[in-house]
């Protein structure tokens, strides 16, 4: 039915209050999902109205990290999301059976994304975080279509060689006019007992991301914050506890606390 109406979806109207981000990566296993956690639970606990979308069709674990079991319910014509530590979250592992692999095609990915943020009553956000799948694949062109003026925050490790994907990640918002927020760095490096730091996958891909971005763009591109390698952020990962509201005070738990704060 191409000429039915698109279905509305309030973040991209123009006059949103909610700032919407779009959390990137280059190449899986760099801890997107577990920094978009971490700072979806940071923002709920100072007091705002938090959602967040898992659009990673490849892992979805945004679901348990955070603790949110629940099923979504449908109240007349919406999706009402299941909330954990005062999140509100949807996931497309929700509408899979069991732990069946999502082998769904672009068009199909993006009507769901679609009606993830049209049909789901989110209430009045002041942040959405969107976990994209790694890469630079349909996911990311079509939330660009969808809200045009989310902006994008590229996750990344130390490491060069994933700095150089990273950036290719974040080089999709000149393609798609899109705002970059800025580049976090995780896994920078492991405290040891003696207070030295190793650096367990080298040092500078942070940096070298925002660098490079910033002169492709023309447009600052800051480094957010270097989230420490802790064991505990995975610990409490797999407990649905986030790190930053278990152990806020630990480095890794402050750094998060941290790019939290300068996000909303
Ligand atoms: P992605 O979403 O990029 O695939 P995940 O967030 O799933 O990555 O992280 C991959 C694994 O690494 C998970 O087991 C997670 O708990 C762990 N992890 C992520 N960041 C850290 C960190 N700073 N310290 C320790 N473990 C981490």
């Amino acid at each position: 039915r191409g000429d039915a109406e698109e279905p509305r979806i309030p973040f991209a109207e123009p006059g949103s209050m909610t700032r919407v981000y779009c959390v990137a990566s280059g190449k899986g296993g760099v801890g997107k999902s577990s920094v978009t956690v971490n700072l979806a639970a940071s923002m709920a606990a100072r007091g705002l109205s938090v959602g967040v979308v898992d659009a990673d069709i490849y892992g979805h674990s945004v679901p348990r990290m955070l603790g949110a079991g629940g099923k979504p319910t449908q109240v007349e014509k919406m999706i009402m999301p299941p909330q954990s530590h005062g999140v509100k979250v949807i996931s497309i592992g929700m509408f899979t059976p069991g732990n069946t692999p999502v082998v769904w095609r672009g068009p199909m990915l993006h009507r769901a994304l679609q009606q993830f943020l049209a049909d789901v009553f989110w209430g009045d956000l002041d942040v959405l975080l969107l976990d994209l799948p790694p890469g630079t694949g349909d996911v990311a062109l079509s939330t660009a279509q969808l809200i045009p003026n989310a902006e994008i925050l590229v996750v990344t490790t130390p490491q060069q060689a994933a700095a150089e994907v990273a950036e290719r990640a974040g080089a999709i918002a000149m393609q798609t006019r899109q705002r970059l927020a800025g580049v976090v760095e995780n896994m920078s490096w492991m405290e040891m007992p003696d207070g030295q730091r190793m650096d367990v996958f080298g040092s500078g891909g942070g940096q070298i991301v925002a660098d490079s971005l910033t002169r492709s763009l023309g447009a600052e591109v800051p480094l957010l914050g270097q989230i420490p390698l802790d064991p505990r952020l995975r610990e409490c990962g797999d407990a649905g506890e986030p790190l930053v509201l278990q152990e806020p005070d630990s480095p890794a738990g402050a750094a998060l606390n941290d790019i939290a704060k300068r996000l909303g």
